[in-house]
C-alpha cells in the first residue's frame, strides 16, 4: 500500500485572482503534510503539519484568518481521527488557540472526544499549548468584511493571502458597537449562506494507518455558539483503516443532517472507489437535502478521491510516485 495525502482549502466560491494563492496554499500543505509520510511519519502527523499549515496561512477560513461570527468573534472548530483506534479528537468555539487542530490532537490523546469552548482552552493550558489573544486570529481583511456585514460578493473561503495585519481588540469591539447601532441586516447575515471555506487534510502511512481531520472559523457571521460540522465525528471527517478517510467542507449542517463523511466512508468501505464515493456522497448531499459542499477522500488502498456541488473547491494531493502535489480549484 502506498503513501498518499489529500488537502482542500474550502469548497464554494473563489475569485479568479486568488485561484493562485489557493492552490499554492494547498500545495505547500501538502508538501508538509508528505515531508512527514515520507519520513516514515504517521498519518495523524501528516494530517495535523497540513492542517496546521493552512491554519497559519491568513488566506483560508481556519485559524489566522477565519471568518466571524455576527458579534465580530473568530470562534474555532476543529477534529481529528486516528483510523487505526478509531480515536477522535475535537475542539469547538475555541477563541485563543492558534493552531485548533493541535488541540484537538491532544484531545485525541485524553479520554475525552470533544471539548468545548472555555473547557477547552483550559485544556489547552493543562497541555502546554500556549493560549493567544483572540484579536491575534482576526486579519484585517476578515474584520473590515465583517464591518461592511460580509456581503454578497465577499470572499470568505480564500481571504487575500497578502493579510498579515491583524486588528486590535479594541478596534474590533468598536466595530461591535458599529454593527450593534444598525449596520447588519439579516439579509447581510446570510449573504455567504453559500460560501465555505474550511480546511482539512486525509493521510495514508506506510504501516497503512488512515488518519482525517478538518479545521474551521465555521460559516461567515455565524451566531455565536454555533458548531458545524467541522469538529463532528462522522460528520466534518472520519478515518477507519481499510474503510477510508473523509474530510468536508460546506454548510455544515447539511454535513450533520446527513452524517455526511461517514456516509462517504461506508460507500468506500462496501467497495466503491474513492472518486465513486466522493461523487455519490455529494450527489446524496445536493438531491436528498439540497445541500451545499464538498469533500475529499482516500480509501482503503490510498486512491484519492474528491467532489464538490459548489463552484471550487481548493485541493491538492500527493501519492507515492509523483513528484510534487497536484493542485487545483
Ligand atoms: N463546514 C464548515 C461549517 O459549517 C464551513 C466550511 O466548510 O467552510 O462550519
Amino acid at each position: 500500500m502506498g503513501l498518499a495525502l489529500i488537502v482542500h482549502g474550502g469548497a464554494g466560491m473563489i475569485p479568479l485572482e486568488r485561484y493562485d494563492a489557493a492552490r499554492e496554499g494547498c500545495r505547500a500543505a501538502a508538501e508538509a503534510g508528505w515531508r512527514i509520510l515520507r519520513d516514515g511519519g504517521s498519518a495523524l502527523d501528516a494530517v495535523q503539519v497540513a492542517i496546521a499549515a493552512l491554519e497559519d496561512n491568513p488566506g483560508f477560513n481556519s485559524g489566522t484568518g477565519a471568518v466571524l461570527t455576527d458579534d465580530g468573534r473568530a470562534q474555532l472548530d476543529a477534529g481529528i481521527m486516528d483510523g487505526a483506534t478509531l480515536a477522535a479528537g475535537a475542539v469547538a468555539g475555541v477563541e485563543r488557540v492558534r493552531n485548533p487542530i493541535v488541540l484537538a490532537r491532544a484531545v485525541l490523546a485524553s479520554p475525552h472526544v470533544l471539548l468545548l469552548g472555555e473547557g477547552a482552552e483550559r485544556f489547552a493550558t493543562e497541555s502546554n499549548i500556549a493560549l493567544c489573544d483572540p484579536a491575534e486570529l482576526v486579519t484585517a481583511s476578515q474584520h473590515a468584511r465583517w464591518q461592511r456585514g460580509y456581503r454578497d460578493g465577499d470572499d470568505v473561503h480564500v481571504g487575500a493571502v497578502a493579510d498579515q495585519a491583524t486588528p486590535t481588540l479594541e478596534t474590533r469591539l468598536d466595530g461591535s458597537k458599529k454593527r450593534q447601532n444598525g449596520h447588519q441586516t439579516s439579509a447581510a447575515v446570510h449573504a455567504d449562506d453559500t460560501k465555505h471555506g474550511t480546511v482539512g487534510a486525509v493521510a495514508l502511512d506506510a504501516h497503512g494507518n488512515m488518519a482525517g481531520g478538518a479545521s474551521t472559523g465555521g460559516i461567515a457571521a455565524k451566531h455565536p455558539g454555533r458548531v458545524g460540522d467541522t469538529p463532528l465525528v462522522g460528520c466534518g471527517f472520519y478515518a477507519e483503516n481499510g474503510v477510508g478517510g473523509v474530510s468536508s467542507t460546506g454548510r455544515g449542517e447539511d454535513f450533520i443532517r446527513l452524517v455526511l463523511a461517514r456516509r462517504a466512508a461506508e460507500y468506500m468501505g462496501r467497495g466503491l472507489p474513492a472518486q465513486a464515493a466522493a461523487t455519490a456522497a455529494i450527489r446524496l448531499l445536493s438531491e436528498r437535502i439540497g445541500g451545499s459542499g464538498g469533500l475529499i477522500v482516500l480509501d482503503g488502498a490510498g486512491h484519492v478521491g474528491y467532489a464538490r456541488n459548489t463552484p471550487s473547491m481548493a485541493h491538492a494531493y500527493m501519492i507515492e510516485g509523483m513528484k510534487q502535489p497536484f493542485a487545483g480549484v
